[in-house]
């Protein structure tokens, strides 16, 4: 998400999330921290969508939750965050719907939407005319002469936007350590097509839900094959649906098979497309890979095409999934093995055609880690850009554009809010700490009876421990830290400690240092003091 600002308000581009790392156990979504924009209510005109995709799209729910503002977006990405906003109980949403070529002037900025490519139609890049000048959104893209549905990229846009002047230009990084072009979607299908020339037994694929020109070709191969079509998983199921209703994909009802009866229609009669590209546990592939899918199974003779490739983090996931497909007996074909699929990001030579064509004044790289930025600045660099007009930045740092002249000025929080269970949670690191902690090193609770009046420790303690070790296993080491939790309240006794939560920090303190000379492990401790 980034707030443009200039007198008059304050312009949003996307509304995106991430998904949880390994280090946010417990976590399901999080979103960006917006504190700037609730210090700056007042200001907020809208929000602009590029394309569907949920790095763009995914906290725009919990935003319009907190802010009543226009939502600007083309007809899919619109059509696509329609059922979300639903989901959540959001019913009145000012959705207005955009095209490519459309201008718009929201609160002073000059809005334009220009065709781009990507791994979702109906993407588009934004130029804002502001106060101080033009400044380009890439959103994500790709140069595609040959695209599967509607135009290319619309270069000739950028070219007069760069002959007008260009002040500053925030470009889609992903792939700017690959060098080269992105081939077409185009070659996908060939390679479709090619594998459902021999394939005798089922072809299953799975793409992601939202990469609508992936299904459309899965459709047309089909078509030409004589395959019907079955989908399964939530998400393809209703994407589907919607790209048919929009007129994003002509998958006509006769050929369309719903998930419960694939197995009425012959093996070689069919194509199933699926979710579960990046190995999610619970997503329709894994499934089938696991045997545990309520219709679909996948067996010697059929072909399942992983139609994408592991988002970092993904690998492990995909690859454990290709594996169970394997001892089935299935055939898997996946890049770069088999050209099943081409990225929707730009690699080098087409962020090197836009920045000759846009010709800015200033490069911001955008979208990706930070390594992919400093790629993407060294590009800038090779083509002139002056090294102290590329701003590489971080999320919460801030920029200012005046007289035509940029500088870095002091950021604003920009932290992560963690969506748990349906709710914004409390971010607090010490809850993701110790949830890291118990995962890892247990727990190991204490419960020890004491005499209100006079201290004394009434009886051994209790310990209780789980996923720390085996007490059965290691009676010893239970004994041995009763005897620690006893020497410490006979001591606290003696000196007359009447302040519980003294109590159970010295508790705390000498079991933690027992147990980690013991074990090498720091369960969380927790010590229940009973007054009798
Ligand atoms: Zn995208
Ligand atoms: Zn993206």
């Amino acid at each position: 998400m980034t707030a443009v600002r200039q007198e008059g308000g304050i312009v949003l581009i996307d509304a995106g999330m991430a998904f949880p790392d390994e280090e946010m156990p417990g976590i399901d979504l999080v979103l960006p921290d917006w504190s700037y924009l609730r210090d700056h209510r007042d200001e907020l005109r809208a929000v602009v969508l590029t394309h569907g995709h949920e790095d763009h799209v995914g906290s725009l729910p919990y935003l319009l939750r907190e802010f009543d503002i226009p939502v600007y977006g083309t007809r899919l990405t619109l059509g696509l965050v329609r059922p979300k906003l639903a989901e959540h109980g959001i019913k009145r949403a000012d959705l207005r719907e955009v095209k490519a070529g459309d201008t718009v002037d929201v609160a002073g900025f000059g809005l334009e939407f220009i065709n781009v490519n990507h791994s979702i139609p109906d993407a588009v890049a934004v130029a804002l005319r502001t106060a101080a000048g033009i400044v380009v959104f890439s959103g994500d893209y790709k140069v595609d002469l040959t695209p599967i549905e509607g135009a290319p990229m619309d270069l000739s846009r950028y070219a007069a936007l760069g002959e007008e002047g260009v002040l500053a230009y925030f470009g889609d990084s992903t792939n700017a350590e690959r060098p080269g072009y992105v081939p077409s979607e185009r070659i996908v299908g060939e390679t479709f097509n090619e594998v459902f020339e021999t394939a005798e037994g089922r072809i299953i694929v799975a793409s992601f839900a939202s990469h609508i020109h992936r299904i459309s070709q899965v459709v047309e191969a089909a078509k030409q094959h004589d395959r019907l079509v079955g989908v399964t998983g939530r998400s393809m199921i209703r994407n589907v649906q919607i790209a048919r209703e929009l007129g994003y994909l002509d998958l006509p009802q006769e050929m369309y098979v719903d998930q419960r009866d694939v197995n009425q229609i012959p093996d070689s009669d069919i194509v199933i497309l699926t979710t579960g590209s990046q190995g999610e546990p619970m997503a329709a592939l894994s499934r089938i890979a696991a045997g545990t899918h309520r219709t679909i199974e996948a067996g010697p003779g059929d072909v399942v095409i992983i139609s994408a490739t592991p988002v970092p983090g993904n690998e492990r996931g995909v690859s454990r999934t290709i594996n169970s497909l394997m001892k089935r007996g299935a055939e898997v074909l996946y890049t770069p093995l088999r050209a099943v699929h081409v990225s929707g990001h730009a690699a080098r030579e087409e962020q090197k055609l836009v920045l000759s064509l846009l010709k800015p004044r200033y490069l911001v790289p955008v979208h990706g880690e930070f390594r992919h930025l400093r790629h993407h600045a060294e590009t800038g660099v090779g083509m002139g850009i002056p090294r102290e007009n590329i701003f590489v930045l971080e999320n919460g740092d801030r920029m200012e554009f005046r007289d035509g002249n940029a500088r870095k000025i002091e950021p604003v929080p920009a932290g992560m809010f963690l969506v748990d269970a349906g709710t914004v949670a409390d971010t607090s690191e010490s809850i993701m700490r110790e949830r890291q902690q118990l995962s890892e090193e247990g727990m190991f609770i204490v419960v020890a009876r004491i005499n209100a009046q006079t201290g004394d420790l009434l009886g051994p303690p209790d310990v209780i421990s789980r996923g720390f070790v085996d007490p059965q296993a290691q009676n010893g080491l239970v004994d041995e830290s009763i005897g620690v939790v006893t020497q410490t309240l006979q001591r606290t006794a003696s000196s007359h400690v009447t302040d519980w939560s003294e109590l159970k920090k010295a508790i705390r303190k000498d079991l933690s240092s027992f147990l980690s000379e013991k074990t090498r492990k720091r369960p969380i401790i927790l010590p229940l003091i009973v007054e009798v």
